[in-house]
C-alpha cells in the first residue's frame, strides 16, 4: 500500500531524495543514498529508518505499517533487480546492516545472505553453476542468523567448520569445495536446532523480519553502549537498518572484498590504501580470517576494477571534500561500493591531510582548522612509541590519557615514589583514589586494570599529561607475589614495561620512544587557528622548563604559577617546615629570609624565559599541613604539638590561600618582595622590565583584596619603585563571583579558578569525588561530563559568566582569564570565548589544544561549521 499522509514513512529505497540527513537515515544509508545519486555503483536496497528503532525502543515491538512497508519495499526490490526474495529459481538475496547516525563501527550487528533456505541455495548453486559459492553463502547465514537474531555461540559454529577442515585436510575455508560446504550446511543446521529446539526457517520473509528486529535490539548491546558512553553518544537516537542486495566478493577468483581509504589514515599521504581478500566477503576482511593483501595489488589481479575503484574514490573525496573510508565488494570483475564515510586518523595525518586539502582547494583553511579535532592534538606532542619498531601488546586497556612512557613495575603509590628518585617507574594498580596522588605524580604513566576514561587514574593522568591506560581486562595484579600477568606474560616488580596511553596498549620490556617536539604541519594549522581566534591563550607552569615548553608551544603568557610547587625542594623543604613551625613572628621572618633568595631565582628563571609575556604568579595557597610530615614521624614533642593545631578536618576549605596570607603576612611579604627584586634584576640585566602580575588565591570578601593589595604595593613600592606590575585576585569562590563588582575595584584583573570554583560551586571536594560517586554518577548518566574536567556551564559557567559582567560592570578595563583544569578543556574553552573572557591558562601540552579549540569558538560563532561526511 502507498503510505498516505497520516502515516509515518518508515522506509526510503536508496534511489529517492530522503526527506532527512543523517538523524533518519543513519550515515551509512544515507551515504549509500547520496552514492546512488551521484551514480557510483552502489547496489540496490532500502533504510529502514531511525523513526523505527526508536519506536521499536520505546514499545519493544514493530511499529505500526511498519510490516507493509517492509514488503512494498522488497517488492520495490524485486522490481528493480529482477529478482524474487525467497525464490529457488534466482533467489534476491540481502544483506541486513546497521548504521546509526555517527558512525560506531562494528559495535552492532549484521546479517548477509538473507533469504537463503534449502531450496534457494540448490537453486542457487544450479544457476550458478557453483556449488561451493552456494553453500558457502548458505553457511555463513546460518551462522550469522543464529549468532545474532538467536543468540547461539559463536564457538559451536568455528568448531563445526574446524573439525570439518581438519577431517578434510585443508587449512583454508577456501579449499573446501561444493559437497563440505554441503556438509557444513547439514551440521550447521543440526547445531541450530539443537540449541533451539526449532528448524532453521525457510521462509526469507521470515528471516527478514527477525533480522531487523534483532538489528534494533543489537543498539543496546554491552558492547554498543560502552562505545557510546566512551564517545558521547546519546542512546536515545537509535539506529537505522539497511536492506542491501547482495553481492558476491566470494564468487570466485575474478571477486573479492576490501576497504580502501582515499588517502593513509595513518601518515596523511595522497594515495589510496587500504587492503583486499580474493574470494572472499567482506566480514572475511575484517575478521582477519586470511592476510589480506595490500589494495596495490588489486592492480596487478583485478585492473579493470582498481581503475573504477580509484576513480570512485576520487568522485567521493570531491563530493565529501574529505578523505573516505569505504567498504567495497568486487562480483565477477565489476565493482559494488557498499559503504563510506569519512575516515579515523591519526592526528599526524589529520593534520596533513587539512593541510594538502587546502593546497588542492577543496577546502579554506577555516574548513581545515574546523575539521581537527583538538584533543587529537595531545596526540602529536606526547611521547609515543616509534613507529619503526615492531611491539606486541601483552595486553590492552582504553586509551585514558596519551603519549607513551618506560618504566619499572610497581604495585603500590609509596614504592611508585620510592623508587622513582632512582628510576622511572610504570604505576600499575587495580585502580587508583586520590590517595595514590603522590604515586601518580612520580610515576611516568599509570596502567590500571579497572575504570575507563572518568576514573580517577585516567583523569589525574590526563591533568598531569602523563600517559594512562585503564579498564586493561588482562591485568591481573598479585601484589602478596609482588606479581602481575599481562595476557599471558607474568611480570614481576622492578621488571620494565611500555604503556601507550594514545592506543591503549601495554608492552612487556622497554619500547623505543620518540618525542615530537614540534610538528611542522602542526605549526601551519595553529599558525592558521591563531589567525581566527579572539581568545588568549596562557599556560600553567611553575619552572623555566614548563614555561620554556609552554612558550614553544605558543603561550602568550604564563596565567598561573603556583609559588606552593617551589617549596617542595629537597633543600627548602625544611627551611619551609622551619618557618611553619615558629614560635613567633621573628622566628617565622628569619625562615622566611632564608627562603626568599630560592623565590628569587625561580622568578627570574621564568621572566628571563617569557621575556615580553606576562607572567602571573599566585601567592602560597595549600593548607600548611601538605609541608609537615606525619604527626607519628614529628621529630619532637613541640612539633607534634603544631601539627596538631594546624591540622584540619576539610584542609581544602581552611586556612589556605589568602586566609594564610592576612594571617601571617609577613609569608606574603617575603614572596612579593622575591618578586620584586627578582623584576628588577631582570629589567636591570635586559633593560625590559618583566610583565608582573601578582595573584591573591581564594579571595571571598572585597576587603581581603584591599589589605592585599595595600601590602603588595607596600612592599612594591618599597623593593622595586617604578617597576610596572598589576595585582589581582582568582575568583575560585562564589561569594567573589558574586561579589565581583565590590572586588573589582581593588583588582587589576581576575582570574578564575574553576577547580576551587566547582569544588565550593558544586560542593564536591575535589579529592574525594572523582573516585567515588562521581565515577556512579557519570556511570549512570546522573550527569553527563566530570564537571572537574568540562566545565558545568549552568552552574559554575553561570558564576563565570556573572562574575565577569559584574567586576566589568565598575572596571571594564579588567582583564578575565581562566586557570583552572578546564582553561585546557575544548568545550570549557568554547564557552570562555563567549563569555568574552580575555584568555584561557592550561597546562604547557595543552596549549595547542586551547589555540585550536580558541580558533573553532571563533569560527562558530562566525557560523562556519563543517559537518562529518558519509556513513
Ligand atoms: C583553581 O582553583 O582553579 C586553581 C587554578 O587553583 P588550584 O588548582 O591551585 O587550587
Ligand atoms: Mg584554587
Amino acid at each position: 500500500m502507498t503510505p498516505t499522509a497520516l502515516d509515518t514513512r518508515y522506509i526510503y529505497d536508496f534511489v529517492e531524495e530522503p526527506p532527512g540527513g543523517r538523524e533518519l537515515l543513519g550515515g551509512k544509508g544515507l551515504g549509500l543514498s547520496e552514492m546512488m545519486r551521484l551514480g557510483l555503483p552502489v547496489p540496490r536496497g532500502f533504510t529502514v529508518t531511525t523513526d523505527a528503532s526508536r519506536a521499536y525502543m520505546e514499545t519493544g515491538a514493530f511499529p505500526a505499517d511498519l510490516d507493509e512497508q517492509l514488503e512494498d519495499a522488497l517488492e520495490r526490490l524485486e522490481r528493480a533487480t529482477g529478482t524474487r526474495f525467497g525464490s529457488s529459481e534466482k533467489p534476491l538475496l540481502v544483506s541486513v546492516r546497521s548504521g546509526a547516525a555517527i558512525s560506531m563501527p562494528g559495535m552492532m550487528d549484521s546479517i548477509l545472505d538473507l533469504g537463503l533456505s534449502d531450496s534457494a541455495a540448490e537453486g542457487m548453486s544450479r544457476t550458478t553453476g557453483n556449488a561451493q559459492f552456494a553453500y558457502d553463502s548458505y553457511r555463513r547465514l546460518i551462522q550469522m542468523y543464529g549468532e545474532v537474531v538467536e543468540g547461539i555461540d559463536a564457538e559451536r559454529f568455528e568448531h563445526a567448520l574446524s573439525t570439518l577442515k581438519h577431517e578434510r585436510g585443508v587449512l583454508e575455508d577456501t579449499e573446501l569445495d561444493g559437497s563440505d560446504l554441503r556438509e557444513l550446511v547439514r551440521r550447521y543446521k543440526r547445531i541450530y536446532r539443537d540449541a533451539l529446539g526449532h528448524e532453521f526457517p525457510q521462509d526469507a520473509r521470515a528471516q527478514l523480519r527477525a533480522a531487523v528486529e534483532a538489528v534494533f535490539r543489537s543498539w543496546e548491546n554491552p558492547r554498543a553502549r560502552t562505545y557510546r558512553q566512551l564517545n558521547d553518544i546519546p542512546g536515545s537516537i537509535g539506529t537505522a537498518v539497511n536492506v542491501v542486495q547482495m553481492v558476491f566478493g566470494n564468487a570466485g577468483t575474478r571477486s573479492a572484498s576490501g576497504v580502501a581509504f582515499s588517502r593513509d589514515p595513518a601518515s596523511g599521504g595522497r594515495d589510496p590504501h587500504g587492503e583486499f581478500l580474493l574470494d572472499a566477503q567482506g566480514e572475511d576482511v575484517v575478521a582477519g580470517i586470511r592476510a589480506p593483501q595490500p589494495l596495490e595489488r588489486l592492480q596487478d589481479e583485478l585492473p579493470a576494477a582498481y581503475t573504477e575503484l580509484k576513480s570512485a574514490l576520487n568522485a567521493l573525496e570531491r563530493r565529501y571534500r574529505d578523505v573516505q573510508d569505504v567498504e567495497f565488494t568486487i562480483e565477477e570483475g565489476a565493482l559494488f561500493i557498499l559503504q563510506t564515510r569519512s575516515a579515523k586518523r591519526t592526528a599526524a595525518a589529520a593534520l596533513r591531510i587539512a593541510i594538502d586539502m587546502v593546497d588542492e582547494g577543496l577546502i579554506s583553511r577555516e574548513e581545515a582548522v574546523l575539521r581537527i579535532d583538538p584533543s587529537m592534538l595531545e596526540h602529536v606532542l606526547h611521547p609515543m612509541i616509534d613507529t619503526r619498531a615492531t611491539v606486541t601488546a601483552a595486553a590492552t586497556g582504553v586509551p585514558a590519557s596519551p603519549g607513551a612512557a618506560v618504566g619499572a613495575v610497581v604495585f603500590t603509590a609509596d614504592e611508585a615514589a620510592r623508587r622513582s628518585v632512582r628510576e622511572p617507574v610504570i604505576l600499575v594498580r587495580f585502580d587508583t583514589t586520590p590517595d595514590d596522588i603522590h604515586g601518580l605524580a612520580a610515576a611516568q604513566g599509570v596502567l590500571t586494570a579497572h575504570g575507563g576514561m572518568a576514573s580517577h587514574a585516567a583523569v589525574v593522568a590526563r591533568g598531569m599529561g602523563k600517559p594512562c591506560v585503564a579498564g586493561c581486562d588482562a591485568l591481573q595484579i598479585d601484589e602478596s607475589t609482588g606479581t602481575c600477568t599481562l595476557g599471558s606474560v607474568t611480570v614481576r616488580e622492578g621488571e620494565t614495561i611500555t604503556i601507550d596511553g594514545s592506543t591503549g596498549r601495554a608492552i612487556v620490556g622497554a619500547a623505543p620512544l620518540v618525542v615530537p617536539d614540534s610538528s611542522p604541519d602542526l605549526d601551519i594549522v595553529l599558525a592558521w587557528a591563531d589567525a581566527f581566534r579572539t581568545l588568549g591563550v596562557r599556560a600553567n607552569a611553575d619552572t623555566p622548563a614548563d614555561a620554556a615548553r609552554a612558550r614553544a608551544f605558543g603561550a602568550e603568557g604564563i596565567g598561573l604559577v603556583r609559588t606552593e610547587h617551589m617549596f617542595f625542594g629537597e633543600e627548602r623543604l625544611p627551611v619551609v617546615q622551619e618557618m611553619i613551625l615558629a614560635a613567633d613572628e621573628t622566628a617565622r621572618r628569619a625562615a622566611l629570609e632564608r627562603l626568599l633568595p630560592f623565590q628569587q631565582a625561580d622568578f627570574e628563571g621564568i621572566f628571563d624565559t617569557m621575556r615580553g609575556l606576562p607572567v602571573t604568579i599566585r601567592l602560597l595557597d595549600p593548607p600548611l599541613h601538605e609541608f609537615l610530615p606525619a604527626e607519628t614521624d614529628a621529630t619532637s614533642e613541640r612539633m607534634r604539638e603544631r601539627i596538631r593545631a594546624l591540622r584540619e578536618t576539610n584542609p581544602m576549605l581552611g586556612t589556605r590561600g589568602c586566609r594564610l596570607g592576612l594571617q601571617w603576612p609577613e609569608i606574603y611579604e617575603m614572596q612579593v618582595r622575591a618578586i620584586a627584586r627578582a623584576a628588577k634584576a631582570v629589567a636591570a640585566r635586559t633593560g625590559e622590565p618583566p610583565r608582573v602580575e601578582i595573584m591573591h588565591p581564594l579571595i571571598a570578601y572585597a576587603e581581603e583584596l584591599h589589605r592585599l593589595r595595600d601590602l603588595t604595593e607596600h612592599v612594591m613600592d618599597d623593593e622595586a619603585p617604578g617597576v610596572p606590575y598589576l595585582c589581582g585576585t582568582m575568583i575560585e569562590l562564589p561569594r567573589a563571583a558574586l561579589r565581583a563588582a565590590d572586588i573589582a575595584p581593588y583588582a587589576d584583573f581576575f582570574s578564575f579558578g574553576t577547580n576551587d570554583l566547582t569544588q565550593t560551586a558544586l560542593g564536591m571536594s575535589r579529592d574525594d569525588a572523582e573516585g567515588k560517586f562521581l565515577a556512579a554518577y557519570l556511570e549512570r548518566g546522573v550527569i553527563e561530563h566530570d564537571p572537574f574536567a568540562t566545565l558545568d556551564r549552568e552552574g559554575v559557567g553561570e558564576l563565570v559568566a556573572l562574575g565577569t559582567s559584574r567586576g566589568r560592570s565598575v572596571k571594564p578595563e579588567l582583564e578575565v582569564g581562566i586557570c583552572g583544569e578546564h582553561g585546557g578543556d575544548p568545550d570549557s574553552i568554547a564557552f570562555c570565548h563567549h563569555a568574552g573572557l580575555d584568555y584561557v591558562s592550561c597546562s604547557p601540552f595543552r596549549v595547542p589544544v586551547a589555540r585550536l579549540a580558541a580558533a573553532q569558538a571563533a569560527l562558530a560563532e562566525r557560523g562556519t561549521t563543517y559537518e562529518v561526511a558519509g556513513g
